[in-house]
């Protein structure tokens, strides 16, 4: 990470903004970040398209060819381009609050998609050995990032990435960055990997199952299937084996866990926890740190979510994570939590792949509580809390567990009447409130 370069440093800040703009939606998927779109900013019109865009083109076309596109390749797909200014609303959103961390996962890690996941395992679990005898990566990591990334497959985002990537090419911010993004993604479709009608993805250009930006793609995405094209949007092996390759290149070993829940002592001190204070895992040890079980840390195999042999040596450089402060839940974590770490730049999200990778495995809830009283809602009681508020009158749009502005509105609202104050925050509080008002 200390070697990267300028660009893949903003990269993973776009995808963790990404990931905060959907945190703030308080959902898990491109697609609906793609509907919180109406209230930032009104799409262009389809005809619409200013000189200055036109202009704009003209003046990539020269780079676009300098770095490999082919002048036909230009010219076809940027006949007909007209800019979406919506996305730059995106670029430039300050988040409205701060969504805690047992609300993020409440949502990424439910029931539903710990049985989707072990549905999912069970299809694919010959092209998952394989992509393990290739890769490294056990099935159950690969399947939880595919499950965190689009809801295994279900959404992968509906802007055009044409559209996104050349409009942030020509204005706002950051265009030298988009200008790379938008140029590589002429090149998906000039090598032909993915057809032009199906490249769309999350107003920043990540697409596809494995949600990887175009210049990620490039450089990680594999042709599992053996057709000749690194489809990430059609093709489910292409997909699960990219998501290995870029694990492996970030540094995951099968050898090791990613982690696991910790007990600390009392009295343990906090101030050197972090993901970067790596120390050998027998130092923590001698630190009073055990399993959350009670157990010791070392132990000769882990018992863990099917990873085999993977175990935790007394010399292997781990770290203590409190996501939420001391009070909450400890981890002790490997360099495989930064392996997931790179795919998001976000703690959290690493947090979650990981947690829902060992819930396939037949893990359970973490043991210790999070520090609250109103702990967060799992999708089937986000669209709970939802129904609920169109039966109290209230027109909130589609009922699909993301929570948006027009949902949080209207539960300020409508506890506001119970003489409930509220910033509409959906949590367990919350949907208890509603559910005696509808009784
Ligand atoms: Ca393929």
């Amino acid at each position: 990470m200390r070697t990267m370069s300028i660009d893949l440093q903003f990269h993973l800040r776009v995808r963790r903004r990404l990931r905060f703009a959907i945190a703030l939606l308080a959902t898990a998927s491109a697609g609906a970040l793609a509907q919180g779109t109406a209230t930032i900013g009104a799409p262009a019109a389809a005809e619409s398209r200013p000189a200055d865009f036109a202009a704009c083109l003209a003046r990539l076309r020269p780079d676009a060819l300098a770095k490999g596109v082919s002048g036909e390749a230009f010219d076809q797909h940027t006949a007909a381009l007209a800019p979406d200014m919506a996305v730059l609303g995106f670029l430039d959103a300050q988040p409205e609050f701060v969504t805690p961390i047992w609300d993020y996962l409440a949502a990424l890690v439910d029931d539903e998609r710990v049985a989707d996941g072990r549905a999912m395992l069970a299809q694919w679990a010959e092209v998952l050995a394989k992509v393990q005898a290739e890769y490294d990566v056990d099935p159950a990591t690969v399947v939880a990032v595919w499950g965190v990334e689009s809801d295994f497959g279900r959404r992968f985002g509906k802007r055009p990435l044409l559209e996104s990537l050349s409009t942030l090419s020509c204005y706002g911010r950051r265009q030298s960055f988009f200008r790379g993004e938008f140029f590589t993604t002429l090149k998906i479709l000039q090598e032909g990997h993915v057809a032009a009608d199906k490249l769309n993805g999350s107003w920043a250009g990540a697409f596809g199952h494995t949600q990887f930006m175009p210049s990620t793609f490039m450089r990680l995405a594999v042709d599992f299937d053996g057709d000749g094209r690194r489809d990430l949007v059609d093709s489910v092996p292409d997909a699960l084996a990219s998501t290995a390759n870029f694990l492996k290149r970030a540094g995951w070993r099968s050898a090791l866990p990613w982690g696991f829940e910790v007990k600390l002592p009392a009295g343990f001190d906090a101030s050197a926890v972090g993901r970067r204070s790596k120390q050998p895992a027998s130092v923590w040890a001698s630190r009073g740190v055990k399993r959350a079980d009670g157990s010791p840390l070392v132990q000769p195999r882990e018992a863990n979510a099917g990873r085999g042999d993977a175990a935790l040596g007394a010399d292997t450089p781990s770290a203590i994570l409190l996501p939420a402060g001391p009070q909450g839940p400890a981890f002790l974590v490997t360099r495989n939590f930064d392996a997931l770490y790179s795919y998001n730049a976000a703690e959290s999200y690493a947090l979650a792949i990981a947690h829902l990778s060992d819930r396939l495995g037949g893990g359970g809830p973490f043991a210790a509580a999070w520090p609250t009283d109103d702990p967060g809602l799992s999708r089937a009681e986000r669209r709970e809390l939802q129904t609920l508020l169109v039966k109290l009158g209230h027109d909130i749009g589609e009922i699909e567990g993301a929570i948006g502005a027009r949902t949080r509105e209207a539960l300020k609202a409508e506890l506001a009447k119970l003489g409930i104050e509220s910033d509409g925050r959906a949590g367990k509080k919350a949907l208890l409130a509603l559910r005696s008002a509808v009784r």
